[in-house]
């Protein structure tokens, strides 16, 4: 009874969570402030009323319109609602045994879909979240299992996985502008992969690497071959590196490659 309870205020939560990541998303690149004031329609700028703002639930009693204006509200918030639910139930599935482990990943997981989200509209990773995802690294390396089995080995691989994260990106982000004479990789991206590094240790920062290029040479190759995208957009490199460390916390048997 206990355990089916605790899995529905964890559902509950996640939710309440992804409608959060929702405002994040908007107001952050922005430079507005997250907490006030009360969300409003974007087009009539009519407070959103609580029982308006149920997370999935009031867009589908809305049938995706907002109730003033009725103009339509875009299917993007109840879909990172949903989606910030699968992922975070992925992470009590596998951690709910261990309450620190779990708490870190959870936040770990919900910034790492906020960064995915503003660097895919808006082609920016906002510092303040590489910052926390730096300090929350910092302070969980002692604890850390995926750093090592001990705790001064763990804070010696938090450091090297700082280093390989911040040292590795410059060197591509300095080759790539001798090569193509232009920047190839955005300072959020370098700041980003530094802040990995405390979290998942040098080897975790070269398989994201890894991972996130490999993924995105594949997709980009794609989506030119469609022509859904040209030679000259610009792609962020963010929603790829995001994608890879994810799903590397959560698998962290995959670093036995090395
Ligand atoms: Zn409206």
């Amino acid at each position: 009874m206990a355990d089916i309870f605790t899995s529905l205020l964890w559902g509950i939560l996640s939710l309440m969570f992804g409608s959060f990541i929702n405002v994040c998303v908007h107001r952050i690149p922005r430079g507005e402030s997250i907490v006030s004031p009360r969300s409003r329609c974007p087009y009539c700028l009519t407070p959103i009323r609580w029982h308006e703002n149920i997370p999935v639930l009031s867009y589908l009693f809305l049938r995706g319109r907002c109730s003033h204006c009725r103009r339509p509200i875009s299917a993007r918030y109840p879909l990172t609602e949903l989606s910030t639910l699968i992922l975070l139930s992925a992470v009590y599935m596998k951690h709910s045994h261990d309450f620190p482990l779990l708490a870190v990943s959870a936040g770990v997981t919900l910034i790492l879909i906020t960064i995915f989200l503003i660097d895919l509209e808006h082609q920016v990773i906002p510092d303040v979240l590489s910052l926390i995802l730096l300090v929350l690294g910092c302070l969980y390396s002692p604890w850390n299992p995926f750093l090592g089995s001990e705790t001064a080995g763990r804070l010696m691989s938090a450091g090297l996985g700082f280093l390989t994260g911040s040292g590795l990106m410059m060197s591509v982000a300095f080759v790539g502008k001798k090569i193509w004479r232009k920047e190839a990789l955005g300072g959020g991206d370098i700041k980003l992969m530094a802040a990995l590094g405390p979290l998942l240790g040098w080897k975790g920062v070269l398989l994201t690497l890894a991972g996130g290029s490999v993924v995105g040479t594949v997709l980009c190759v794609i989506l030119l071959s469609l022509r859904k995208i040209h030679r000259e957009d610009a792609i962020p490199f963010g929603p790829f590196l995001t994608v890879a460390a994810w799903l590397l916390w959560m698998n962290p048997r995959w670093l036995s490659v090395f």
